[in-house]
């Protein structure tokens, strides 16, 4: 990144590729996690469930191309290693061992929670020093607040229906 622009950062710039990293791991295991379980889904409502847990997909792989961009800007370097998700990521994985739609929509509204208080936590750790992290960070939180929405709305679709 250019050096005007690096010069207004004004935090510890280690941790914050750190803490950027870190969501970047989740980013992929958040993807793969909702890829995955949209193959494999089945049951009730099989086809909505699917084509949201895609669409969630391909969003959380947006998540980890801007984050990888602002790392790369930051004069950082993405995890280069899927191994190394597992161990920098703070969300986990959980593998969709469950393909029924109700199991898979309660596993993944569980990531959006996880993944929600993550990003908060990185919102109030840049603060004012970092104004296009901030933007960014901010801009995926919103995304992830609409991810449980949807899937909050879906599970009580499948209540209703239980009725
Ligand atoms: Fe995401
Ligand atoms: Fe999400
Ligand atoms: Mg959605």
């Amino acid at each position: 990144m250019g050096t005007r622009g690096k010069s207004i950062v004004k935090l510890d710039v280690n941790k914050l590729l750190e803490l950027l990293n870190k969501a970047y791991a989740d980013e992929w295991l958040a993807y793969y996690q909702y890829w995955v379980g949209a193959k494999v889904a089945k049951g009730i409502m099989r086809e909505p469930v699917a084509n949201e847990l895609m669409e969630h997909a391909n969003e959380e792989l947006e998540h980890a191309d801007k984050l990888a961009e602002r790392i790369l800007q930051l004069g950082g370097t993405p995890i280069i290693k899927p191994e190394d998700w597992y161990k920098m990521c703070n969300c986990g994985y959980e593998a969709p061992e469950n393909p029924n739609t109700e199991a898979l929509l309660k596993q993944n509204i569980k990531g959006e929670q996880c993944a929600i208080g993550v990003y908060n936590k990185l919102l109030e750790f840049i603060g004012g020093n970092d104004p296009i992290t901030f933007h960014l960070i901010r801009e995926i939180l919103e995304d992830e607040v609409e991810h449980e929405d949807d899937l909050e709305n879906l599970l009580e679709d499948f209540e209703s229906m239980k009725k």
